[in-house]
């Protein structure tokens, strides 16, 4: 069996984007050897005009873009859908619904790692959206995953971090900080873990350097898409 297409909605914003590309690339290199590399189709969108819907609440809108472009990536040849960003997660099952082919769950794949490892408890770092709007934590309380977020300071800290900083491709020192300090603060009310639950949060956050084990929802995210893309083509190989 050839390698699947992975297709990857994107922009939301770039600077995540260019994560998963050099991600899902790297890794099928590793894994294939030689000059292996994805094959991979991304439809990248005009952040400024998601972020127009995110703060006029037209997650009906937003689903209705989203769900054209994973319809242009099912005709271009994509096997798999990919939402580049845990908030615009808000509308996935609306952007599934329209097409034929998968859509790789950010939400999902994110809980099953963390239930391998036997964390349960995690803290959720990510925008106001994905921590306050329920869709999120719902969705991890199926697989058995109870998320804590920040207090309200906290959640204004992160969610600024991302847009004004993250997303506008500036890391400072002094927010990875205050990250820090949430974390901390999380894990001395008993937190047992934390998510990087934006698809940013990687750039500044090393989850292999916090006071609590660090699931990066990017990694994994990107992850899961070489594992869909590779299926059968690594067996064939062995053969
Ligand atoms: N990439 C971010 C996330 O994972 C935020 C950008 C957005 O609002 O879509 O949630």
């Amino acid at each position: 069996m050839d390698m699947r297409t992975i297709g990857l909605i994107g922009g939301m914003s770039f600077e995540s984007s260019a994560v998963y590309y050099r991600q899902i690339n790297e890794t099928v290199r590793a894994r294939l050897g030689g000059l292996a590399s994805g094959e991979i189709i991304m439809h990248s969108v005009n952040f400024e005009e998601i972020v127009a819907l995110q703060k006029a609440g037209r997650w009906d809108q937003a689903a209705d873009r989203l769900a054209r472009a994973a319809e242009g990536l099912e005709r271009a040849g994509a096997d798999c859908i990919l939402i580049c960003t845990n908030t615009m997660h808000l509308v996935a099952d609306e952007v599934a619904a329209r097409v034929a082919i998968p859509l790789i769950n950010i939400i999902d794949e994110t809980a099953a790692s963390l239930v391998r490892n036997g964390a349960r408890r995690p803290l959720l770092l990510a925008t106001r959206y994905t921590m306050e709007h329920g869709f999120y934590a719902e969705r991890m309380r199926r697989q058995g995953v109870e998320v804590m977020v920040p207090d309200a300071g906290g959640r204004t800290t992160t969610h600024d971090i991302i847009f004004d900083e993250l997303c506008a491709g500036h890391v400072k020192n002094c927010s990875r900080e205050k990250l820090m300090a949430i974390i901390d603060k999380a894990r001395a009310d008993g937190a047992d873990s934390v998510i990087l639950g934006c698809t940013e949060i990687c750039l500044i956050l090393d989850p292999a350097h916090l006071p609590l084990q660090g699931y990066d929802s990017t990694t994994i995210h990107a992850d899961a898409a070489v594992e869909f893309a590779l299926a059968g083509t690594l067996g064939r190989q062995a053969a």
